[in-house]
């Protein structure tokens, strides 16, 4: 059993929706298909909520009126019948009401903004299903809200695991004593009563990790629109270099820490299950792509860098801090109680600073910091991370990326928290030119066998 999860642009048009069936008959066991939406229909869906939140109601429309066609044009392409034609005239009804009952409510509420993006996926999942039945696959479509249970946090659902692994047990499971193939939508979920809800953009990749831990598989496949994992972005790093091979640990922070390639939370299913992450190209189905396992042969080395840009840094100064304690959980407990993450933090006897991507409750956390302490703010920072299982095992890594990094300014370092993630702030300006002196030391140079070597379990024992 596999599971393989398509992205937007693998199925962008009728062109890719074949080579994905193409895709599919190669393989020789049963899968599990997970698909996003058809490639810029979540933009839409997102800018449909802007202009309902604006009452710009012909805005709106003129957005259903492309997702329409679009999924009409496609189904076209495909050669799909009529009863594909009637639904995507039943979900374009729906999406009207929904934006219908908006207008008269004056509002739109976390539900409905939820139920709204989950469309892509619905509509997408379910005419790739047609598709590839018509090509004659053995195939059953489930709704990813059956199987996929959440909490009622709109927008970034969490996954309900051990209700969501009873779901699929229960559901996903038995379609496979009579098809080979389960096809489902990414990103959506449902909550305890029922409401629709998404997992976060870029959330598809999550969805079938879960699936994939839930049905034991042998392997879990990220299908994209590059060869795999790269050193860097490569729309921002054009010599960047395909990965062959990471561990579940280096996966996990590049994901973490920007690398737009997989949602951050992939990884996580599949540790704590053991299963094998492929990251391949759908359009270069041939080329091996990343494997992301337990170990690794290139362990003295960086192997990539990754960036998140729109950071604001927060620095926290009091002399109470000087040998008190509970001083963090205080400030921790501001944190928490605005729901917002911290990514990086560095304490001094008098100073702590810290990251976060999430500024929408920043001036109720700076109100609630001031009671205690003085607060100082920096906006407009990137935080950029040199990731790889060389920083725990290699000596002077730290001083060579100072090194090259001389010329800019740098206002935060983190260096060990994770092991294998070496973590600087540096204004969001200077990003580019960060990641480019960073890649060029520790990457560029590097002969291709270092990094294109294919790893096998006999090259670390
Ligand atoms: P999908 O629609 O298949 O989920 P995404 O757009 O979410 O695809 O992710 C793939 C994109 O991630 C690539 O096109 C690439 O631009 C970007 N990306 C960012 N960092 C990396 C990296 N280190 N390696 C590969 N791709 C990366
Ligand atoms: N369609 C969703 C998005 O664009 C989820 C995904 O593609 O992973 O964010
Ligand atoms: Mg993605």
């Amino acid at each position: 059993m596999q599971v393989m999860k398509f992205g937007g642009t693998s199925v962008q048009d009728a062109t890719a929706i074949n080579r994905v069936i193409e895709i599919l008959r190669q393989q020789q066991t049963q899968s599990t298909i997970v698909v996003s939406a058809f490639a810029t229909i979540t933009n839409h869906l997102s800018e449909l909520i802007e202009s309902l939140k604006q009452q710009n109601i012909s805005a709106a429309e003129s957005h259903i009126n492309y997702i329409h066609n679009r999924h009409l044009t496609i189904s076209q392409d495909l050669n799909l019948e009529s009863e594909i034609f009637c639904f995507i005239e039943e979900m374009t009804e729906e999406l009207k009401q929904i934006v219908l009952a908006s207008k008269i409510l004056g509002e739109v509420t976390p539900r409905s903004i939820d139920s709204i993006m989950s469309y892509g996926e619905r509509l997408s999942s379910y005419i790739i299903y047609h598709a590839m039945k018509n090509a004659g696959i053995s195939i059953s479509h489930i709704d990813a809200r059956q199987i996929i249970k959440t909490d009622s946090n709109y927008s970034e659902a969490e996954v309900r695991i051990t209700d969501t692994t009873q779901a699929i047990e229960q559901f996903c499971k038995p379609l496979f004593s009579n098809h080979d193939v389960v096809i489902t939508g990414g990103f959506i979920g449902s909550d305890s009563s029922g409401n629709t809800t998404t997992l976060g953009r870029g959330g598809s990749d999550y969805s079938a990790a879960i699936i994939a831990a839930a049905l034991n598989a042998d392997r879990l496949e990220i299908w994209t629109d590059v060869d795999g994992i790269m050193t860097s972005d490569p729309r921002i790093i054009h010599d960047a270099k395909q990965i062959l091979c990471l561990t579940y640990d280096e996966a996990a922070e590049l994901a973490y820490f920007g690398a737009k390639v997989l949602h951050p939370k992939t990884i996580y299913p599949a540790v704590e299950n053991q299963i094998p992450v492929f990251v391949k190209n759908t359009f270069n189905p041939d080329f091996p792509g990343t494997k992301i396992i337990n170990f690794s042969k290139n362990n003295k080395m960086i192997k990539a860098i990754a960036f998140r840009p729109g950071i604001t840094v927060i620095n926290i100064n009091s002399n109470r801090m000087l040998g008190a304690y509970g001083f963090l959980s205080n400030v921790f407990n501001v944190f928490e109680k605005h729901k917002t993450s911290v990514d990086l933090v560095t304490t001094s006897e008098v100073n702590i600073s810290l990251t976060v991507d999430d500024d929408k409750n920043l001036p109720l956390i700076i109100s609630d910091l001031n009671k205690f302490a003085k607060i100082s703010v920096q906006k407009e920072m990137a935080i950029i991370s040199a990731i790889g299982e060389g920083i725990r095992n290699t000596a002077g890594i730290s001083s060579r990326l100072f090194g090259v990094l001389k010329g800019i300014n740098i206002s935060m370092v983190s260096i060990g928290a994770s092991e294998v993630n070496l973590s600087i702030i540096v204004n969001e300006n200077d990003m580019i030119e960060a990641i480019r002196l960073l890649h060029n030391e520790f990457l560029a140079s590097l002969p291709h066998s270092e990094i294109f070597r294919e790893i096998t379990k006999t090259d670390t024992e």
